[in-house]
């Protein structure tokens, strides 16, 4: 049983599509399917004014290629640290020989509007925010409408790592004028990895850059051919899209906030499963739904081994955790009472016999 981060338990009906029998990508059923699939994305992140495009790849090569089609090397950007994720953009841009400026927001766990403002005086040439929904690292979650309204108000383009962020967490492009929005299959999509999906804004599209040093993620390319029905320049993994739009058609038969509340109450159900365990579950001004991150007084990678041996449980590790005290549960799948309740008898056994 998969209780980590990402992946994450699929879906039967989602898995089910994935081994539906191969079609060319050119055939006329794929094209149908395509032509849904980027509908269906548009209605789940409240983006039907911009556009949507879908990536072989994880998560990472997603935020990778919006750098890349935003901004040129010698470029500055502005990268907010909520943890692991958020500063992965700042080692992406260095790469890139772009110029990131952090701000760290580990501390606080929320975004200062009056420190953006300080950073963008002390560095007028900053071009783009970056920064993480959702981080998977630290649990923190930060305020998509309060980046998205400074990042309009001074004309920066605003990028955000929603991965594992959206559709636990509530989401709209348009209501957070956030202008591309990054997300992938395994986080939230109750499916395999291999597929991002960024969703990019009215305003993101006239930002494209037309010569991005890409071939295979070049945005603007992808969009010409999108339009005219010729896909894409390169093989889609086929197999996934079918897998995703079956996770679409499920997602979107009820309204977003549905799914955002059906998180929020498995949320406090698997709090309460890790606080009856003993555990001790982090405190923020703003906390994801997407993870639960909690201490405990004994080895958490010995818990996490036991979890795994004697009871096929998969739980995850603190990221960057020196004293191996903290565990992480991912919400991101939908679990059926018996998996709930094999989980919280699990985590009391472990956490009893290793207090005694
Ligand atoms: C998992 C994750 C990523 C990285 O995605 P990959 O699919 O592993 O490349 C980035 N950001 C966040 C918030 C994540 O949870």
């Amino acid at each position: 049983m998969l209780f980590s981060c990402g992946p994450s338990k699929c879906d039967k009906a989602v898995l089910k599509k994935q081994s539906n029998l191969m079609v060319h990508h050119r055939s006329a059923a794929f094209l149908e399917l395509y032509e849904s699939l980027i509908v269906q994305l548009k209605q789940l992140c409240d983006d039907r004014e911009g556009e949507v495009l879908v990536l072989n790849g994880s998560g990472s090569s997603g935020m990778e290629a919006a750098l890349l089609n935003f901004l040129s090397s010698g470029e500055e950007l502005l990268v907010i640290d909520s943890g692991r994720f958020g500063s992965r953009f700042a080692l992406m841009a260095k790469r890139m020989d772009m110029i990131p400026h952090l701000y760290d927001v580990k501390q606080q766990g929320v975004v200062d509007t009056a420190m953006l403002e300080q950073m963008l005086s002390a560095y007028p040439a900053i071009k783009a925010i970056a920064f993480t929904y959702s981080d998977t690292s630290t649990g923190l979650l930060m305020d998509p409408k309060r980046i998205g309204a400074f990042a309009r108000k001074h004309q920066l383009l605003s990028i955000m790592d929603g991965i594992g962020g959206v559709i636990m967490n509530p989401f709209s492009m348009k209501e957070s004028q956030i202008d591309v929005c990054i997300m992938a299959s395994q986080k939230g999509f109750w499916m395999s990895p291999g597929l991002c999906m960024i969703a990019l804004s009215p305003t993101a599209l006239t930002r494209l850059n037309p010569q991005a040093p890409t071939y295979v993620f070049h945005f603007y390319e992808m969009l010409q051919k999108q339009k005219q029905n010729a896909l894409l320049q390169y093989t889609p993994a086929v197999s996934l899209y079918f897998a995703l739009h079956q996770a679409l058609c499920i997602l979107n038969s009820r309204p977003i906030t549905y799914w955002n509340q059906f998180y929020q109450r498995q949320y406090e159900r698997l709090y309460t499963i890790i606080t009856e365990a003993n555990g001790c579950i982090k405190q923020a001004p703003s906390l994801s739904r997407s993870v639960l991150l909690f201490t405990t007084s004994k080895s958490a990678s010995r818990l996490q081994q036991r979890l795994e041996q004697e009871f096929q449980i998969r739980i995850e590790l603190g990221l960057d955790d020196q004293e191996d005290r903290i565990l992480r549960i991912g919400n991101m799948a939908r679990y059926s009472e018996e998996e709930l309740n094999a989980l919280a008898h699990a985590l009391k056994l472990c956490l009893q016999e290793e207090n005694n």
